[in-house]
C-alpha cells in the first residue's frame, strides 16, 4: 500500500504547532509497533533527534500489550504516564496509531481533541481518502480557574446537549470490577481478567430512552493500576458530569472505602458530578459478606441510588448504566430545553 507521505508530514507539523511546547514528540506507529513517521517537538525537553529512539524504546512495549489485550485489533484511545513523560495514544484506522508524547506535567484534556482530529486525519491518509493537512484551531475551555472552567463547563452542556459528551468515571478499590462492569456494558462480554489495562482506556457508548427522546452519550474513563501518582488520579477524576461508585459484596474493606476515601475524593476532584453506588460480584453469593441492607444504608447516608450487579452475569449492568443517564437527563438536558 502506498500512502501519501508528505501529507503526513505536513500533518504532523500542524499537528506539532497546535500543540506548542507542551509536545515532546508524536509518532505514527503500525499495528506491529513499527514507526511509520514521527516528529520532534520544539520544546526544551525535545532536545534533538535522539528522543526518538529513547521514546521508541519507551512506546514499543505499552504498544505490544495493546496489541495482546485487544485481539480484536481495536483498542481507542488512551494515556500512559511514566516519570518523565505523558503518552496519549489514538487509534487511527485499522492500520495506525498515534502516539504523543507530552511533558510530563501537561494537561491532556486540551490536547485530546487535536489528538481525536490528527488521529482522524491520519486514518483518511491511509485509507487513501482525500483530506486536508491542515488543523484549525479548536476553541477549547481550558483557560482560566478551575472553577471558571467548571462553569464553562456546565454551560457547554446546557447550549448544546445534543452533541455533548459526558465524562463517566469509576471509583472504587482495585479489583472490584470496575473495568468487567465497562466491558460488560460497553462490548456485553465478560473476560476473566483485564489486569494488564494500560494507563487509562476511554470507551464511548449513547444510552437512548426512546420514551424521553433523549440521548446521553458517555465517554467513560477506565483508570488503570497506576492509581498510585496522585497526579494522573486527580486529573483522572477531576471534570466529571457522572460517575459509579463500585465496592465488591465480598470484601468488606472494599465497602468500607467507598465512605471513607472515593466518595470524598470524587466530590473534591468533581463538585457537580451525579453519581450512584453499586455494589458488584452478587453472583458470589456464598462468599458475600456485605449485606443489600448495608448498601442500602449507605446509600441513604450518601443521598444515592443504589443497585447491586454482576459484571459475570451481566445482571442489573446496562440498568445501573442507564440509571446514571437519566440522572444525567434529569440534571442537564431537562433544565436545557426550557
Ligand atoms: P477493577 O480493578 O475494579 O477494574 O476490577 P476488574 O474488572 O479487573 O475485576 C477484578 C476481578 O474480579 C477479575 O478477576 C474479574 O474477573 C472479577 N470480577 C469482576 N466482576 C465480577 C463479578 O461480577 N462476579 C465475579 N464472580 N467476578 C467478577
Ligand atoms: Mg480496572
Amino acid at each position: 500500500m502506498s500512502i501519501d507521505t508528505k501529507k503526513l508530514k505536513a500533518l504532523l507539523q500542524w499537528y506539532k504547532q497546535s500543540l506548542g511546547e507542551d509536545l515532546i514528540a508524536v509518532l505514527v506507529v503500525n499495528r506491529d509497533g513499527l514507526i511509520m513517521d514521527s516528529l520532534i517537538g520544539s520544546s526544551e525537553n525535545s532536545l534533538n533527534e535522539e528522543i526518538i529512539g529513547g521514546v521508541s524504546a519507551l512506546v514499543e512495549p505499552v504498544l505490544s500489550r495493546i496489541t495482546e489485550e485487544f485481539s480484536s485489533g481495536s483498542f481507542g484511545t488512551g494515556t500512559f504516564d511514566t516519570e518523565d513523560y505523558r503518552f496519549i495514544f489514538c487509534e487511527s484506522g485499522p492500520e495506525a496509531v498515534l502516539v504523543t508524547v507530552l511533558d510530563s506535567l501537561s494537561g491532556v484534556d486540551e490536547v485530546f481533541p487535536y489528538a481525536y482530529l490528527a488521529a482522524e486525519k491520519i486514518s483518511r491518509i491511509f485509507d487513501g481518502r482525500t483530506v486536508s493537512p491542515v488543523i484549525p484551531k479548536l476553541v477549547i475551555n481550558s483557560g482560566g480557574s478551575q472553577i471558571q472552567r467548571k462553569v464553562d463547563r456546565v454551560q457547554q452542556v446546557k447550549v448544546k446537549s445534543k452533541e455533548y459528551a459526558f465524562k463517566l468515571i469509576l471509583g472504587g478499590d482495585g479489583a472490584v470490577g470496575k473495568t468487567s462492569m465497562v466491558h460488560r456494558y460497553v462490548e456485553n462480554v465478560f473476560a476473566k481478567d483485564y489486569k494488564s489495562t494500560i494507563g487509562t482506556s476511554i470507551m464511548k457508548k449513547e444510552c437512548s430512552f426512546k420514551e424521553l427522546e433523549s440521548t446521553v452519550r458517555f465517554v467513560i474513563w477506565d483508570l488503570a493500576g497506576q492509581a498510585q501518582f496522585k497526579r494522573v488520579r486527580m486529573s483522572y477524576l477531576a471534570n466529571a458530569e457522572a460517575g459509579i461508585l463500585v465496592y465488591d459484596v465480598t470484601n468488606r474493606e472494599s465497602f468500607e472505602n467507598i465512605d471513607i476515601n472515593w466518595y470524598s475524593e470524587i466530590m473534591k476532584a468533581s463538585p457537580n458530578i451525579v453519581l450512584i453506588l453499586v455494589g458488584n460480584k452478587i453472583d458470589l453469593k456464598e462468599e458475600r459478606v456485605v449485606s443489600t441492607e448495608e448498601g442500602e444504608a449507605l446509600s441513604q447516608k450518601l443521598k444515592l441510588t443504589y443497585l447491586e450487579t454482576s459484571a459475570k452475569t451481566g445482571e442489573n449492568i446496562n440498568d445501573a448504566f442507564r440509571m446514571l443517564a437519566l440522572q444525567i437527563i434529569k440534571k442537564y438536558i431537562e433544565t436545557q430545553e426550557v
